[in-house]
């Protein structure tokens, strides 16, 4: 199968109108997508990436009205972040109408639902006219992809369209907030916060403990190098820094060749000197944004270790901690 590569919105909503899939940028990460009413196109989103029948899409509208398209009501809860967030970087959990295929939402009677904020995403939408349900546009278990290069490592003549845009914004994937009960509860953190939510409904909380039929997407690996990743902390509770297991009194030869498979990503810049590929970040929006990116040029470069550096589990600390410990298991 032959790639459309096209940075023209209508040219791929032609494919998704024809019952096709296409990837997307949006400003969280790439999207693979199709016409979230037509099951049989929803089920080749799901072939193309590998990804387990019961782990549910996200679905992604143009306009607000569009919600009452996909889901029963829209719950108080639901409509404070509605209204504070859309479009942007955060996700829905409503329960859902009965036209809504089986597929889309892995069998589940709640559907995820996220309006995109990047123009690209908006004008696909639209001009495809129906929601599309679409995950991240990598292959299963690989990291999201965040550029369209990305896109193409995984899917070149896989699937028939790629409609390519800038980089994404964000970097991490949307903020899953289910919205079905009484006070927000945040499934998959993201670049909205826990704090941001909070301040809309101080009952607020982030679900630490999955259960398979909350959020069946966390039960599986995620986003994961070929390196192996591990999770260090730079300094300790005295503030002196971690000593991690690269033996610096190697012979010559040898240490270099350790030093040549190991990569660091943080913030640390004293830390990093004694690596072969480092990317220090200047904050940790910056962080988030380029986690993914980083893994992807590790695996390019062949490097076999990726030393991540731990940070506090708050704000989008709590996101990027989530993906890290998900890369690491
Ligand atoms: P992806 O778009 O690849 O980041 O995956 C979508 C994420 O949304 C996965 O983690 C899913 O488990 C989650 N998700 C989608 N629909 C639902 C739902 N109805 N209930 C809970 N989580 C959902
Ligand atoms: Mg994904």
């Amino acid at each position: 199968m032959k790639t459309t590569i096209t940075n023209d919105p209508k040219v791929a909503a032609e494919f998704i109108k024809a019952g096709e899939i296409a990837a997307f940028p949006t400003e969280t990460v790439y999207g693979l997508g199709a016409d979230a009413f037509n099951e049989k196109a929803v089920k080749k989103i799901f072939t193309a990436k590998g990804r387990p029948a019961d782990n549910p899409l996200i679905v992604h509208i143009a306009n607000k009205k569009d919600i009452l398209l996909l889901a029963r009501e829209i719950t108080p809860s639901a409509k404070k972040i509605i209204s504070k967030f859309f479009p942007g970087p955060v996700t829905v959990i409503l329960k859902k109408n009965e036209i809504i295929p089986n597929a889309v939402t892995g069998g589940l009677d709640t559907i995820a639902i996220r309006m995109p904020s990047g123009r690209l995403a908006k004008q696909l939408i639209k001009s495809a006219g129906v929601p599309i349900a679409a995950p991240s546009a990598n292959l299963s278990g690989s990291p999201s992809p965040t550029n369209f290069m990305h896109v193409l490592r995984d899917f070149n003549n896989k699937i028939p369209c790629l409609l390519i845009g800038p980089s994404a914004k964000y970097g991490l994937e949307s903020t899953v907030i289910d919205c079905t009960g009484k006070h927000p509860v945040i499934l998959r953190p993201g670049s909205i916060t826990l704090e941001q939510i909070k301040k809309l409904d101080k009952h607020a909380v982030l679900l630490k403990k999955f259960t398979k039929l909350k959020s069946p997407g966390q039960k599986y690996k995620h986003y994961s190098p070929k390196a192996n990743v591990k999770l260090i902390t730079v300094h300790n509770s005295k503030g002196k820094s971690e000593k991690i297991k690269i033996k610096l009194n190697e012979p010559s030869e040898r240490q270099k060749e350790i030093k040549q498979k190991c990569a660091f990503i943080g913030l640390d810049k004293n830390f990093g000197r004694r690596f072969e590929k480092v990317l220090i970040c200047s904050s940790l929006s910056i962080y988030a944004k380029k986690l993914f990116w980083f893994f992807r040029q590790c695996d390019e470069d062949n490097i076999k270790i990726i030393y991540c550096q731990k940070v506090d589990e708050k704000g989008i600390g709590t996101a990027i901690m989530n993906r890290l410990q998900k890369a690491a298991n």
